[in-house]
């Protein structure tokens, strides 16, 4: 017999004792305990096994044994979990009832092409150098700007306001409140070469949060050279956590709520539809409970009509809420103004109208929310907050029920924003919202459509419809797939 013949019997004989030792134990253990009931659903990523989660029958739902997103490679961005490999199949998100042993699939898609000119992207080109001092390293801008014509606008994060000034004599420092601004012309040519440097500076530290820089210059429409750092709080160097964003199943109203990578928790709107108050607002209430909110950082409400505030009262009741954003366009029912003696009594910071459109709001230090319009006209619709969230590999936009007037004037000053990988459909889908002209420029990756089932205003609309089939990969509507939850890895590598 040859060597390796004795091991092979040496290993078997090994196996079979192994087996008869163990074999006591197993049989005790199935005898004394059932085999649970349950189900087992096997994630796979690009082909391979990337995590296998074990789910009770009596409770069969993934929760939180979610696995975390795949890591991001590149330029892909994690769309979800999928029982097809293409995505054309059911989404699998943490409160899916599980009925059988499924695989589930990663699925990704590809980030647009960047329409940054100059900079690539921030982590590549910009240096921390200590606490007050960041150096931006220019690419190369086409045309190369003289530094006397060039416009520098910066969003300081402490006030999220907007603020310019022009580099003047020979030294190209600007001050601002809180920031001192100067250009390192290297070669002396008073032109902004690639490879030159553009310092931030504060005697007292770098604000915490995102600082956002635009550099305007003749012949560039603003915002075409867009910018921006993170300055985080002290001791903590990055954030690994993904973005999540849970669009709520709340029937034919609106309400989306965001955990953010630095883990502040957002919630966009809290509405519930009309006249179904209290079956709705418990299960809002009990959404928020199983994707375990402990507090919300910030609470935004888009306009005071009662399918986008009509929950806000029994969550300010509910959690402890810190800040409230509100336009300045106010509501005539009585549940406004509960609304508003709610949040006086939770004593939160109140922001009603206090920011305009371009400002950023300071929700959190990895992801940059934008305000795209506010008030824009006093009827309710047109008066909705609209967000744009940005992390570092994907874009949301939340229009709440602006119309397509609103559509239009944002296409004017924001062109280069509405490009969004999400976006949540205005209106609940209604044809007064999601012009052709606005979704050829938003072109959405996933279109989220909040409505209700059979509601009384046939939302969606059968030609808005048409026109997402035509400019969106993916259209989710709730009252067919129920709550929906995208996740974006929002890793940033300071
Ligand atoms: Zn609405």
């Amino acid at each position: 017999m040859s060597k390796s013949a004795k091991s092979l019997i040496a290993i078997a004989i090994i196996l079979v004792l192994a087996c008869i030792l163990l074999y006591p134990s197993l049989s005790d253990e199935l005898s004394s305990e059932e085999k649970p009931d349950g189900y087992t659903v096997t994630f796979m990523n690009d082909n391979i096994e990337y995590a296998t989660v074990n789910v009770d029958a009596t409770s069969p739902v993934i929760g939180k044994n979610m696995p975390d997103a795949p890591p991001v490679e590149g330029n892909r961005i994690f769309v979800g979990w999928n029982t097809k490999t293409d995505g054309s199949g059911s989404n699998i998100t943490l409160d899916t009832q599980i009925d059988r042993d499924i695989i589930v699939y990663a699925i990704w898609t590809v980030k647009g092409e960047s329409t940054d000119t100059g900079f690539i992207s921030t982590s590549d080109q910009s240096f921390k150098i200590d606490d007050k001092t960041v150096e931006i390293v220019l690419g190369n801008l086409d045309p190369i700007p003289r530094l006397d014509e060039v416009t520098v606008v910066i969003y300081d994060p402490e006030t999220g306001k907007r603020c310019s000034g022009s580099f003047s004599g020979s030294e190209y420092t600007l001050s601002f409140d809180n920031v001192n601004v100067s250009f390192q012309d290297i070669d002396k040519d008073g032109l902004m070469d690639s490879n030159e440097k553009l310092i931030f500076k504060a005697d007292d530290g770098l604000a915490t949060g995102i600082w956002n820089v635009e550099l305007n210059y003749n012949n560039y429409q603003a915002g075409n050279n867009q910018f921006h750092f993170h300055i985080f709080e002290n001791g903590i160097e990055s954030y690994t956590e993904n973005v999540r964003v849970n669009f709520l199943d709340v029937g034919q109203a609106d309400s989306a709520l965001i955990f953010t990578s630095d883990n502040k928790t957002i919630l966009i709107d809290a509405g519930v539809p009309l006249y179904k108050k209290t079956q709705y607002v418990p299960i809002l209430l009990d959404q928020l409970e199983k994707l375990n909110v402990e507090k919300i950082d910030a609470m935004i409400l888009t306009h005071p009509d009662y399918d986008h505030i009509a929950g806000a009262e029994a969550v300010l009741e509910t959690y402890d809420v810190l800040n409230v954003y509100m336009c300045k366009t106010v509501g005539e029912s009585t549940t406004y103004t509960k609304l508003l003696n709610a949040i006086d009594k939770e004593g939160c910071e109140k922001h009603i109208g206090d920011f305009s459109s371009g400002d950023y709001l300071n929700l959190s230090t990895t992801e940059n929310f934008r305000v795209l319009s506010v008030d824009s006209k006093n009827d309710a619709n047109s008066a909705s907050i609209v967000i744009r969230m940005s992390c570092e590999s994907s874009s949301f936009l939340f229009t709440g029920d602006a119309p397509k007037k609103v559509e239009k004037e944002m296409l004017q000053n924001y062109s280069e924003e509405l490009d969004v990988d999400v976006l949540k459909v205005g209106h609940h889908g209604s044809s007064t919202s999601s012009s052709e002209e606005f979704l050829q420029v938003v072109t959405p990756h996933i279109s989220v459509i909040s409505c209700g089932k059979d509601n009384r205003y046939g939302h969606p609309h059968e030609e808005t419809l048409e026109r997402l089939e035509i400019y969106s990969d993916v259209i989710i509507r709730t009252d067919f797939t129920g709550a929906y939850n995208c996740i974006s890895s929002g890793k940033i590598i300071d």
